[in-house]
Formats: structure tokens, C-alpha cells, sequence
């Protein structure tokens, strides 16, 4: 035979299941969380015209210079990428089925997104983003809700370490004026300049700014800062968020390096960075976006959103051991052995689930005591044991596998009863 084994695309990872009782904790303390904010789901699909991407997103990133999986779909020549990011696509949604008609929306999502990047810890191809994104709210005390119900969800998890990083990257109108001030600040500079940089300093010279490149860090700790021409709207809208942020007791870190990977954000910015996860510090970002919505064709709205990355979070629960997920056993194991057993333990099994537990029938035969020894591996709290005097006397004998407590032999309902 011509064997051939496959191994999955790199950068891309299977989710095995001692793993995925994490990742159900993480996402259903999510649900509940966004649930009590007044959040409402969407899903879209991970498929996007590719346009949409660069529309919004923006031509001179990271993410449309090098990171996006596009391809064209073979059969009718459309551009398509895989979501390397979900606003855009929960904006083209909100846009295509006129949910804003109805007035704000506060939407979230969670899923899968792409990015092709060199995969490391905490880096990934195929990775996990839940974001909330609230549309048609001007003023900051929606800001102020995304960033304090991040802080609580934090509080939820258990998390510490992580610390609050905010900015205000103005209007479009100063971020213009900003950029010609940086244009001219870094071609005084051109020979510290790295590659990236040099090609960015005439078509997005803030990008610049955003550089991990430790070469640069002293050029760019001198650049000018957007922070000391903010415009007057911006500059209030940044004095109030502070306040509410103060009132609920948050303490925070004005950054005016923060200016985020894409183009579409403006005014407030925020990330919340923890140093326990070496390179990949930053656990979650966001900001507002009030250009956006019009931009890709809807009414103009004003908006602000955040997205979390769930596989660094999970490293983060990790790392701490917070993570209060013990793997959890079915709570009934039937064995069985001997003339008529095979049945009775199937219809046992069966009448066990019915009455709404968790039973696991042993498959593929063996003795009784290979077969206990199976029920104790996957973590059942009870054997449930069915052989020949059993099926005679239609009864069950019941051995509890975790804890104390002698065997005995009842009936199925007695048996299930035992279970409540
Ligand atoms: P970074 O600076 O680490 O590249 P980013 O600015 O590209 O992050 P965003 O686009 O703001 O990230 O995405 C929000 C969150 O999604 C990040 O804070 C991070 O937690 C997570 N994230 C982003 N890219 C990846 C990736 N390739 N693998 C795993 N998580 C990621
Ligand atoms: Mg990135």
C-alpha cells in the first residue's frame, strides 16, 4: 500500500482533548461575560472578499504587506482572504444587513483567524481572537465600558500581571499634520532607518513607530509625539475616559508610542500587555474607529472596539496555574462480561443517559478487571458492573472509583437514584 502521513499546515494548531476543557472554561466565561454587558453574538464567515481587508485594515501594514492569506478561488477568479482580523468583517456585516438602522449595536464574535507569520510561542497562523465591538456610540463612556469590562474579565479569570496601556491618536485631521512632522523627523534620520522603515517613511511614516526593532528604539523615543498637537475634541474625549478609567478604580499607563497595527483606529487607542509572556506581551487591543463604518459604505457611525487573542490568554492561565480546569470523567463506566451481558450493559447505558448523566459503555471486550482499569483511566466517578448474576437478577452493581463508599448491588432505578 502507498502510505503517505500528513501532518498539519505549520503555524496552524490541532486542539487535543485534554486541551479543549480549557479552552470550553475560557469561552463560556466569555459568553457569560459579554452576556452581562448587553453583547450580542455574530458569526461571519471566515472567507472575505480581499478588498475589504485592505479598505479597511490599510495598503501600508503588516498584516495587508505581508500577513494576509490570499488566494484566488480557481473557479470564478474572485480575490478571497482568510479573516486575519474580525471589526472589518463585523462592520461589513452590520453595514450589509442594516442592523444599525435599529440604532447602536453592541456585537461580539469569537473565532478563528489567519495570519502569516513566522509561528512562535504565542504566535500562531490559525489563532483565536474574541472581540466585542460597539457601533454608534460617540462619546467616551463606551470606551470606558470596553476597557473596564476587560479589567473584569481579567478579575473573572484570575489573571494578575497584566497592566493597562492607553493613548489618544487624535483626529484624522492631526494625525495628518502629525505625519509631516514625522516624515521630516526621520529623513533627519534616514541612516538609522531599517528597510521596512525607510519604504514606510512617505506612505505611513506612523507605522514607523509601531517597529519592534531595537535599533530604532532611540530614534523613535525622540520622534514627535502626537500627544502634544491632539486636537481640542480629541484631547477632551481623552480627559473624560481618564476620569471614568479613575472612577472605577482602574490604573492605567499613558503610552504615546501606542499607535496599533492598523489604519482604521483613531482617537483612543488601548492594549493590555502582561510581562509573563516574554515577545508576545500584548493579550488584547483596541480603540476607536469612527471613520470606519461610512468608509465601508454605511451611514457614518462612530465606533470603538477591542479583540483578545484567546491562545495567549490561555497561556496566561497557564502560566499562572489559575487554570481551574481538572479533567472532568463521565460520570458512569459500564463493564460487563459474561452470557446476555453485552446487552444488558448497552440498554444500561443507554436508560443511564436517558435519565440525564454521562455514561461511557466499554467497547472491544476484555476481563472485568482490564475493563476497571480503563473506567478508572478516563476519570468515571462510578463502574457501573453488569455480569451474569446480574442480568439474572436484573440488577447493577456499582463501584465507586473516586472516594470512598462499598460496592452494592440494586436495581437500575435504585442505581441511577444513587447518581443524583
Ligand atoms: P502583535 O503586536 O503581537 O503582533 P497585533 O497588534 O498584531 O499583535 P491585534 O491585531 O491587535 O494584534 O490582535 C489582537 C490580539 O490578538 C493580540 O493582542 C493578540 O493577543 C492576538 N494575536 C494577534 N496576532 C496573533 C497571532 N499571530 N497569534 C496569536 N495571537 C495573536
Ligand atoms: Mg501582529
Amino acid at each position: 500500500m502507498n502510505q503517505q502521513k500528513f501532518q498539519a499546515v505549520r503555524g496552524m494548531n490541532d486542539i487535543l482533548p485534554n486541551d479543549t476543557p480549557a479552552w470550553a472554561f475560557l469561552e463560556e466565561t466569555l459568553r457569560r461575560w459579554l452576556n452581562q454587558y448587553g453583547y450580542r453574538e455574530v458569526r461571519s464567515p471566515v472567507l472575505e472578499p480581499t478588498g475589504l481587508f485592505i479598505r479597511s485594515i490599510g495598503e501600508v501594514t503588516d498584516i495587508v504587506e505581508k500577513e494576509m492569506y490570499t488566494f484566488v478561488d480557481g473557479l470564478n477568479g474572485e480575490s478571497l482572504t482568510l479573516r486575519p482580523e474580525a471589526t472589518a468583517s463585523c462592520v461589513r456585516l452590520a453595514v450589509q444587513h442594516n442592523l444599525l438602522y435599529a440604532g447602536p449595536q453592541r456585537l461580539w464574535y469569537l473565532g478563528p483567524m489567519f495570519r502569516h507569520e513566522r509561528p512562535q510561542k504565542g504566535r500562531y497562523r490559525q489563532f483565536h481572537q474574541c472581540g466585542a465591538e460597539a457601533l454608534g456610540f460617540a462619546g467616551p463612556d463606551i470606551d470606558a465600558e470596553l476597557i473596564v469590562m476587560t479589567a473584569r474579565l481579567w478579575e473573572m479569570l484570575g489573571l494578575r500581571d497584566v497592566t493597562l496601556e492607553i493613548n489618544s491618536i487624535g483626529s484624522l485631521e492631526c494625525r495628518q499634520q502629525h505625519r509631516q512632522k514625522l516624515i521630516a523627523y526621520f529623513e533627519g534620520h534616514l541612516d538609522v532607518l531599517d528597510e521596512d522603515a525607510k519604504r514606510r517613511l512617505h506612505s505611513n511614516p506612523l507605522r514607523i513607530l509601531d517597529s519592534k526593532n531595537p535599533a530604532m528604539a532611540a530614534i523613535i523615543e525622540g520622534a514627535p509625539r502626537l500627544m502634544d498637537i491632539l486636537d481640542d475634541a480629541s484631547a477632551l474625549h481623552f480627559e473624560k475616559l481618564q476620569i471614568l478609567l479613575r472612577a472605577a478604580g482602574l490604573s492605567y499607563r499613558i503610552n504615546p508610542r501606542l499607535v496599533r497595527g492598523l489604519d482604521y483606529y483613531n482617537a483612543t487607542v488601548f492594549e493590555w500587555v502582561t510581562p509573563l509572556l516574554g515577545a508576545q506581551s500584548t493579550i488584547c487591543g483596541g480603540g476607536r474607529y469612527d471613520g470606519l463604518v461610512e468608509q465601508l459604505g454605511g451611514k457614518a457611525t462612530p465606533a470603538c472596539g477591542f479583540a483578545m487573542g484567546l491562545e495567549r490568554l490561555l497561556a496566561l492561565l497557564h502560566e499562572l496555574r489559575t487554570n481551574p480546569q481538572p479533567v472532568i470523567g463521565p460520570e458512569v463506566y459500564v463493564v460487563h462480561q459474561g452470557v446476555g451481558a453485552q446487552e444488558a450493559a448497552f440498554l444500561i447505558a443507554d436508560a443511564v443517559r436517558s435519565a440525564g448523566h454521562a455514561a461511557v459503555l466499554h467497547c472491544g471486550g476484555g476481563n472485568f478487571k482490564a475493563q476497571l482499569k480503563r473506567a478508572d483511566g478516563c476519570q468515571a466517578a462510578y463502574a457501573f458492573i453488569v455480569g451474569e448474576d446480574e442480568v439474572r437478577q436484573h440488577t447493577v452493581s456499582i463501584k465507586p472509583l473516586r472516594g470512598q463508599g462499598p460496592q452494592q448491588t440494586l436495581s437500575l432505578q435504585q442505581a441511577i437514584q444513587l447518581l443524583k
